[in-house]
């Protein structure tokens, strides 16, 4: 498999990179600290046309490629220090833009993609509900045939980018007989629908700047063309955007990694201790080696998963594989780079601290560490 980047990706990258660290940068310890969403910095990235990436063209989308998309990615995760603003963009992207696009009618897709990929309007995820997480489809919210259309009750939490958003990829039972296989839907919820309504905002250990709060759906009613995808095939539509999710999340990783390698390795070679830079001091030097091939190993899982998506059934478990080493590579990426920058990493100030707190929900969210080596258990037949 040959990775390297052809001229048009490799421009993309030089832009994105640029854009993030001219425009993305200033003051996000600001906004880090008062846990502020940074709107005028999200519509940049629309008019850059990051929130459609993968989109056609004919939907207001840039058209790239899966493999293109993640490259796309971890240049913003490389560029761009504000992990909760790259976190929101990737929420939006992957688990809502994504299942539109591949399951939308041709009016739902006229009617949001266009927005959506421009940043103009943005969308959340709503399928984790306060008594089922990891055990997703033991949900609790029902959806009910009412006249033409269907009548929505129950709570979601953990819902991201949910204070701030315009239209909910809303997850439901609508067959409890049937269950996981055919009893779950998906829905599209605008904002403004009588009975939906933002619930708690949380605080959080990290990502602060991405907003994300619970979602009520009081008796909230829809018509028949609210439904995303077929009736029953709500499962499917998930766990394809699940594959997208880990996958190209990881790809920002990846571009975090990469910053957290240069700022220790420059750390390393201007800090001195004892007569000498830190570098030069082999339980500093490997620890930063350590970073590097873990770098190396997740740079591959992501673009090999990267280039399979869509194209392959399997690339479930090879998505599986990417987001557990890769979330588990970054947390302990952002820990090395703590501990070289010594006190100092523990400081806001030298950005580190915020990098290892941004880096802590990435083996939470998606499915946690432990359901990844459940999935990966259950493709190896145990
Ligand atoms: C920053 C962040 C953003 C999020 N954004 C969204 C979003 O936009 N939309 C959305 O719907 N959800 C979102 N989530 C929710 C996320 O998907 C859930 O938190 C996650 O799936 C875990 O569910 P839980 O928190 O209920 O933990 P639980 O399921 O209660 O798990 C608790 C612990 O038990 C372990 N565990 C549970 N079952 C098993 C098992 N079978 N085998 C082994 N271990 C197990 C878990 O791994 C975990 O360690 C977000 C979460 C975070 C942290």
């Amino acid at each position: 498999m040959d990775f390297s980047l052809s001229e048009d990706q490799r421009l993309l990258r030089e832009e994105i990179i640029r854009f993030a660290r001219q425009e993305l940068n200033r003051s996000v310890q600001e906004r880090d600290r008062e846990g502020r969403f940074p709107h005028d910095l999200w519509r940049k990235c629309g008019e850059l046309g990051l929130p459609g990436l993968p989109v056609p063209e004919e939907y207001g989308g840039a058209g790239q490629d899966p493999l293109t998309t993640a490259l796309a990615l971890e240049a913003l995760g490389y560029g761009c220090e504000d992990g909760g603003l790259v976190f929101a963009l990737c929420a939006h992207l992957l688990a809502c833009v994504v299942p539109i696009w591949k399951h939308g009618s041709e009016a739902q897709k006229q009617r949001y993609l266009p927005g959506l990929c421009s940043g103009t309007l943005i969308a959340v995820n709503a399928m984790t509900e306060p008594g089922a997480g990891s055990d997703a489809f033991a949900m609790t919210t029902r959806a009910e045939p009412e006249g033409e259309g269907w009548r929505i009750r129950g709570t979601k939490t953990f819902s991201s980018n949910g204070p701030i958003a315009d239209l909910a990829v809303l997850y439901a039972v609508t067959d409890p007989e049937k269950g996981y296989y055919g009893g779950v839907t998906a829905f599209l919820v605008e904002k403004g629908t009588p009975g939906f309504e933002v619930g708690q905002k949380f605080e959080k250990l990290g990502l602060r700047t991405s907003p994300i709060s619970e979602l009520v759906f009081e008796d909230v009613r829809v018509p028949a063309e609210a439904v995303l995808g077929e009736v029953g095939a709500g499962t499917s539509l998930f766990m394809q955007s699940m594959e997208w999710e880990r996958v190209c999340i990881a790809a920002t990783h990846i571009g975090t990694m990469q910053r957290l390698l240069e700022k220790a390795v420059r750390y390393a070679r201007t800090r001195t201790a004892f007569g000498k830079a830190i570098g030069k001091f082999q339980a500093v030097s490997h620890r930063i080696v350590d970073i590097k091939v873990r770098l190396e190993a997740a740079r591959l899982l992501t673009y090999h998963a990267a280039s399979r998506l869509d194209r392959s059934r399997d690339v479930a478990m090879d998505a599986s594989i990417t987001k557990l080493f890769v979330s588990e590579s970054l947390v302990q990426s952002a820990l090395d780079t703590v501990q070289v920058f010594g006190g100092y990493g523990f400081m806001a100030e030298y950005d580190v601290e915020r990098t290892l707190r941004d880096a802590v929900g990435s083996t939470l969210y998606s499915g946690t560490s432990e359901i990844q080596r459940n999935i990966i258990a259950g493709w190896l037949g145990l």
